[in-house]
């Protein structure tokens, strides 16, 4: 909770307006919950810009999805005669305007964990302090309130996940979720106007300038309902494997899942308490003994990626970023294009990107093999780039969680194992024997022999003729050499690692010696401090 203007008095009237960005959500929603006791009226906006929507970098896939979760939320709205309220416009100019058209007298939302989001909102707070608007925040995007984890810290985030897990461990269980929102108390009511849909209704697509014509039907479908049955689903899956043994990964995991949750918890269609709890229950359940950690080890590591951000603006960028290792990358925009669009002649890569341009979905051992490949496996192309691709196409893309594991996996910060490196062909090989992915993504490829699915470059001529599919006019040839490639880049980041090592071995006398003159700076050096 923040900001509080105490301006109503004993006899006021509350007006409230719930503002909704990420969760998208009647069930677990503890904000809305705060800004429906004892209120007169009741408004629940969403704030969106169309001039953003059509130049920003969100891909089309992600702004269906957003407009679906709206969609949904205002079908469930309408079951207690109230409705959402899309606002057009930028939230500061927009809102105070409204507010003082409806009489607000409380504003809710939920509290973002992340640093714009609180820029963002610590303003608000500030124009609705001058407005004698109460502001109510509480936390429900993660699982615990980040800021006591800092706190147990010392400060400072976590900088690995096991002195994470060391602290979460003191911490106790996570607050549990609260029951949905079924409709508003004691003649509460949401006033309406005839012309809602036109001033307010949940734009389209067409509205917001893109062009769906010929687009196929959207393989992720938006919203709480939608998330609420994928969840359950998700419980039975994890019940038969619990009951029955670990689950495998087969050709068929790379696919989209009807239990693929991702993208839910990313909008807030899903409360992560929610699925924390139904998880314990279930295991509860089955193995009759209490959970261990390791069962929510997922959502925990969603945890921690928010956890290392909330604090540091420069998350998602090598400079300024305290925590990233500065390593001289490449550019080459022609070599990152190829890599964006699928056409480094790399079939199992290629497959990957396009699914993920098409759909908006891939696998967590997809997205490590074509973060390898971009940055320390082959190109020498800094995470960012990749990152920013992601943001774009990738429907479960987070500020955070992004930004962290791509860091991971080019070695920029929290791992160091750059010893080893995906082989494009063989990783693709084991993930994909018979290459039924690759055709399915890449159908040019798909009269291809197994054999040489993965390598197409290696089929003589007479079998490309046959398959329909010369390498080099149809599909492209392999932009690198991955062997030579691969030591070649190895061999930099050991020379990175090592200068660090020297640096981290001149710093910390330095920092002896300051100590010993008595100086209390202290020189933080926090990528170096962990391994
Ligand atoms: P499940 O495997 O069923 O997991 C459930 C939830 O746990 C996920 O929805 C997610 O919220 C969380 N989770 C799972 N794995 C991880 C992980 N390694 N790190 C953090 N959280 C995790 N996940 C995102 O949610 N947003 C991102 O922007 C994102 N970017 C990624 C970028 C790269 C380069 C890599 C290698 C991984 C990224 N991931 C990201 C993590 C992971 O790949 C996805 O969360 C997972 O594939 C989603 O599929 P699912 O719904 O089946 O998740
Ligand atoms: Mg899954």
């Amino acid at each position: 909770m923040s900001g509080s203007a105490c301006h109503t008095s004993i006899g006021d009237e509350k007006h409230t307006v719930h503002w909704f960005r990420k969760g998208l959500r009647l069930h677990d929603n503890p904000s809305l919950k705060e800004g429906i006791k004892g209120a007169k009226t009741i408004r629940c906006v969403f704030v969106l810009d169309p001039w953003f929507a059509g130049s920003s970098s969100v891909g089309v896939n992600k702004w269906r999805f957003l407009l679906q979760c709206l969609e949904d939320l205002d079908r469930n709205l309408r079951k207690f005669n109230s409705r959402l309220f899309v606002i057009r416009g930028q939230p500061a100019d927009a809102l105070p305007k409204l507010f003082k058209e409806w009489g607000t007298t409380v504003l809710t939302f939920e509290e973002d964990p992340e640093p714009f989001g609180r820029v963002r909102d610590h303003n608000i707070t500030a124009l609705c302090n001058e407005l004698g608007i109460t502001v109510i925040q509480r936390v429900s995007h993660t699982l615990y309130h980040l800021e006591d984890i800092i706190e147990r810290n010392g400060g400072k985030a976590p900088l690995t996940y096991n002195q994470f897990l060391a602290i979460i461990a003191t911490m106790g269980p996570p607050p549990k979720p609260e029951l949905p929102v079924y409709g508003w108390h004691n003649g509460a009511y949401t006033p309406l106007s005839d012309d809602h849909d036109d001033k307010y209704g949940v734009p389209t697509l067409e509205e917001l300038g893109f062009d769906t014509e010929g687009s196929n039907p959207p393989t992720w479908l938006g919203g709480e309902s939608e998330s609420l049955a994928r969840l359950e689903r998700h419980l039975e899956r994890k019940a038969w494997v619990a009951s029955f043994g670990r689950p495998k990964m087969t050709p068929q995991s790379l696919l989209p899942s009807q239990t693929g949750l991702s993208p839910y918890l990313r909008f807030g269609c899903l409360s992560t308490r929610l699925f924390y709890y139904q998880l314990t229950d279930l295991y509860k359940k089955i193995k009759k003994a209490f959970p261990p950690l390791s069962l929510h080890g997922q959502l925990l590591w969603r945890e921690f990626f928010y956890c290392a951000a909330t604090k540091n603006s420069n998350f998602d960028k090598m400079l300024g970023n305290p925590i990233c290792v500065q390593i001289p990358w490449d550019k080459n925009a022609a070599a990152l294009a190829k890599w964006a669009n699928g056409q480094t002649g790399f079939p199992w890569i290629d497959a990957i990107m396009t699914q993920l341009r098409q759909e908006g979905w891939i696998h967590h051992i997809a997205r490590h093999a074509v973060a390898c490949f971009l940055t320390r496996g082959d190109l020498w192309i800094s995470w960012e780039e990749g990152m920013k691709v992601f943001e774009e196409l990738l429907l479960d893309a987070d500020w955070s969680v992004n930004a962290g594991t791509w860091m991971w996996l080019s070695c920029s910060s929290f791992f160091q194992q750059f010893f080893h490196c995906y082989c494009p062909v063989k990783f693709g090989r084991k993930a994909d024997p018979n290459g039924d992915y690759i055709r399915k993504y890449l159908p040019i490829l798909k009269n291809m022999p197994i054999q040489y699915i993965h390598e197409p470059w290696l089929a003589p001529e007479k079998i490309q003729q046959s398959a329909k599919c010369i390498i080099g006019k149809d599909y492209p040839l392999p932009m690198v050499n991955h062997t030579v490639a691969c030591r070649i880049n190895i061999q930099r980041m050991k020379q990175v690692y090592q200068q660090l090592k020297n640096y981290q071995i001149i710093e910390n006398a330095k920092c002896e010696r300051r100590e010993q003159d008595g100086n209390a700076t202290i020189v933080k050096n926090v990528v170096m401090s962990d391994y």
